[in-house]
């Protein structure tokens, strides 16, 4: 006969079995999991009643803390009265009033809004509109995309083939073709321990020019970056390499599309990293924070003039063959915009600003622990990156994961580097629990 433990333990690992978890070690995983129950405010509660501070809202999404009610509120509402409606030839009035709300916060033209579910989709549907905008106007070659190394723009072929992880490429056959990448500009022998933005390396988007001469401009269709790396890292943009590649693709006819998955929404004490460094690109992608991840939703924003070119043919023709059976979905336009008025009731983009020079004080006072090699901050996000052990890349940091969330304390590592990126609600207090964890994890693990 089975004791009641044993019992337990095959019902949980079968129970564990049929979710092929993304992005996950599996047979690690389920080996040992962790499971999170419930969540409110800046803190998860894991199934074993565990608190665990939150240090990454989320997956860089719950920007304005769990489990808010006005947006619970709102979902719930939502679900009561409208379901589901299609937004293909029909349409319902959320995703129209929740469109023109983003674009009262934009900045420049950005006034036209696409909304997808995801990161990836925004990605894919972003280089999809800059291919048929360049065809749309007579300028069919230019079929070719640029990337940037070390890039993440989500998971589709589109995203992965302009994206610069070899990991999360290189089991999927051959990808887009015509794409080329710009170099990544993390250098630590140059911008080790820095605060906010590098002063090296803005010399690193002239790449772009070379690969103008290499392809031809009428080749080129956009240009796509992370204005602040997130996924990779957090490898944030040297003083003025954007706007480097804002007048190298003005002077090319390229267009620029900023993926703000990560820095949409607040991340960086502005509504948008556009804000933030002052250049408006052609496109630009959002999700997560959009709905505070309650739901999920992307969105692309697009200039007038871009939109626009798509305009000139017979009215009754569909001017974008492109849409998904969810975009503008009632659920999701509840959330965002219930997930809007808390942003602007409680200024949580002007308390992300202004707590963000306390967030970099207290992470650079980590500079020191054992085998840190880089602190690195801007906004509301930063990153420790730590030496690897030889020939086991990614242990270290993983290693210090675990440690961390069995200390309470949730934090999210990418190779080596340790990226923080809480909620924009976080207190002083909070910061201050999240570096002592940190440290005593970092001196205990040598
Ligand atoms: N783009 C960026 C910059 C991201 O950071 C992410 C996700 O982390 C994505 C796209 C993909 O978003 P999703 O996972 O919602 O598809």
């Amino acid at each position: 006969m089975q004791s009641s433990a044993q019992v337990q333990s095959v019902s949980q690992s079968d129970t564990l079995a049929s979710f092929w978890m993304p992005f996950t070690a599996n047979r690690q995983f389920k080996a040992q999991p962790r499971l999170l129950a419930t969540a409110k405010g800046m803190h998860y509660t894991a199934v074993d009643g565990r608190s665990i501070l939150d240090a990454t809202a989320g997956l860089w999404c719950v920007n304005a803390g769990h489990c808010r009610e006005s947006i619970a509120t709102a979902i719930a509402q939502q679900a009561q009265v409208l379901d589901y409606a299609p937004t293909f030839q029909m349409g319902h009035p959320a995703p129209f009033e929740l469109a023109d709300r983003l674009v009262q916060m934009l900045p420049g033209d950005l006034n036209r809004v696409f909304f997808a579910n995801s990161g990836s989709e925004a990605v894919d549907t972003a280089l999809k509109i800059a291919l048929a905008y360049h065809q749309a106007r007579g300028e069919a070659a230019r079929t070719r995309l640029i990337g940037r190394e070390r890039g993440y723009h989500g998971v589709g072929f589109g995203g992965i083939s302009v994206g610069g992880i070899s990991g999360n490429r290189k089991q999927f056959g051959s990808l887009l073709p015509g794409v080329d990448h710009l170099p990544h500009t993390h250098d630590l022998a140059q911008n080790a321990f820095t605060r906010g933005v590098p002063t090296w390396g803005a010399h690193l988007a002239d790449d772009l020019e070379r690969l103008v001469k290499l392809h031809d401009p009428s080749t080129i269709a956009a240009v796509i970056v992370e204005p602040v790396a997130g996924s990779t890292g957090v490898l944030i943009p040297p003083q003025g390499y954007l706007q480097r590649l804002r007048s190298i693709c003005d002077r090319y006819g390229i267009l620029l599309i900023f993926d703000e998955v990560i820095t949409g929404f607040g991340r960086l004490g502005t509504a948008f990293a556009a804000d933030y460094f002052g250049v408006i690109p052609d496109l630009m992608t959002v999700a997560k924070g959009l709905t505070n991840g309650a739901v999920p939703m992307g969105a692309v924003f697009a200039r007038q003039g871009v939109h626009d070119a798509f305009m000139q043919g017979p009215e009754p023709s569909i001017e974008l063959c492109h849409g998904y059976t969810y975009s503008g979905h009632p659920l999701a336009c509840a959330a965002a915009m219930a997930t809007l008025d808390i942003y602007a009731t409680e200024g949580l983009f002007e308390q992300a600003q202004s707590i963000s020079q306390y967030w970099e004080d207290a992470v650079h006072t980590l500079q020191g622990l054992p085998g840190i090699i880089d602190i690195r901050n801007i906004g509301l996000v930063a990153a420790i990156e730590l030496a690897p052990w030889p020939d086991q890349p990614g242990k270290r940091a993983y290693d210090i994961f675990v440690q961390c969330f069995e200390a309470g304390l949730l934090i999210r590592v990418t190779g080596d580097i340790i990226a923080l990126s809480p909620p924009l609600i976080i207190q002083r207090g909070q910061i201050d629990r999240m570096i002592d964890v940190l440290r005593q994890v970092l001196q205990s693990r040598g």
